[in-house]
């Protein structure tokens, strides 16, 4: 037995394996010194909107920033809906409401942890302009039902896509499915920067230029404003960075998939015992940000006790999210309360994200299996 710890993520694995395309890529944003929407800026644009079978891509400072002003760029404001799912990063919620929106909050699938389109169907009202699809953990919202959902309810779709670079589903990928689409390069994310960034992805060539204006203080032409804005730009340097990374990330989704699948496997046994992972319905399209497993009322044991044993064992491993968005304490204003969205509030309790990086081994995986299998065994001989 080694009693090394294997991490939540590692970003040092992936960051050696291509350190002097990295290096050269910064000597030459410094050779060439255009550090504020620069030559290379343009080309990751390009480049990851083509990826993503995109039209355009306006790169900005965060994920965040992508659906705050994305939503923006397509005229989505005050006086407006827009529904997104209860149970997303916070992010997805303070991008609309940074937009102006009214946020709608929907509970989720218990089994996939995506949005329910059922209860979102019963949300519509006269002034619902938008749904954001969370494509959460790597997973898609089903296109097919999405874009059903949007013709039947005359809605927009702005995916959220922060979790689901180059994932597809029934033919569609991440980030076309609908009108917009948001995507994060926070350091963790499939495919991270140094640092912040995110970018709009859209085939409407008017809501790329708008997007493209907003995040440059409202301005196309240098000191002339033509609507407010603000200064979201994606760095430069960052934009090298993640253009050297881009040809890597098709490779690390399908090592994080072959560690899915082990996972997978391995874990199938504990289902007797209350462990059950977030299903996946997309196939080979999830590509999987976080591994995520339930720990549902038949275990033995709760999850947050799971949780210390797996790291007194060495396994570090995540809660995505410990609190729904209409829980925490900044948003009690929004008027929802606790038994409102019964399936995300139960999912809170219950998961638990298990590593998950390019670069874990074979025998890494196996090891935090046998772990969480170890701590069940002692639980039932108690
Ligand atoms: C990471 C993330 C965001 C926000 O991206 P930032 O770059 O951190 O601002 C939004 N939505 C989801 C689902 C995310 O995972």
């Amino acid at each position: 037995m080694t009693n090394k710890i294997i991490p939540f993520v590692d970003l040092k694995l992936q960051h050696d394996l291509i350190k002097t395309e990295i290096q050269q890529a910064v000597e030459t944003i410094l050779q060439q010194g255009d550090f504020i929407l620069g030559k290379a800026l343009g080309e990751f644009e390009s480049a990851f909107a083509q990826a993503s079978g995109a039209e355009y891509g306006v790169g900005v400072a965060s994920g965040t920033d992508a659906i705050a002003l994305g939503l923006q760029a397509c005229n989505i404001g005050a006086g407006d809906e827009v529904i997104l799912p209860v149970n997303t990063f916070v992010a997805t919620l303070i991008g609309v409401l940074q937009a102006g929106a009214k946020p709608i909050l929907i509970d989720c699938d218990p089994q996939t942890a995506l949005i329910d389109l059922e209860a979102a169907a019963k949300a519509i009202t006269s002034r619902t302009k938008a749904i954001i699809p969370v494509h959460l953990y790597g997973q898609m919202v089903s296109p097919i039902q999405l874009l059903d959902f949007a013709d039947t309810y005359k809605v927009l779709i702005f995916e959220d896509a922060a979790q689901a670079h180059l994932a597809h589903r029934d033919g569609y990928q991440a980030g076309c499915v609908g009108t917009a689409a948001a995507f994060s390069f926070y350091p963790s994310k499939n495919l991270g920067a140094l640092g912040d960034g995110g970018m709009l992805l859209t085939r409407d060539a008017e809501i790329a230029k708008k997007a493209a204006r907003l995040r440059n203080y409202g301005s196309s032409q240098k000191y002339v404003h033509i609507e407010m804005g603000t200064n979201s730009r994606l760095d430069t340097l960052q934009a090298a960075i993640l253009l050297a990374k881009l040809p890597h990330l098709s490779q690390w989704n399908r090592d994080r998939l072959i560690i899915a699948q082990q996972y997978d496997l391995e874990l199938a046994p504990l289902a007797a015992v209350g462990i059950h992972p977030i299903q996946n319905q997309s196939g080979e399209g999830h590509v999987y940000h976080l591994y995520v497993i339930k720990v549902d009322d038949t275990c033995p044991i709760e999850r947050q006790q799971l949780q210390a044993e797996l790291t007194q064992a060495g396994i570090q491993t995540g809660i995505h999210y410990p609190i729904p968005c209409h829980l925490q304490p900044a948003f009690t204003y929004l008027g929802y309360q606790k038994g409102d969205f019964p399936h995300a509030e139960k999912l809170a309790e219950q998961i638990l994200s298990l590593p998950m990086y390019p670069g874990l081994s074979h025998s890494q995986a196996r090891e935090v299996v046998a772990a969480v299998s170890n701590v069940l065994t002692i639980q039932y001989s108690k």
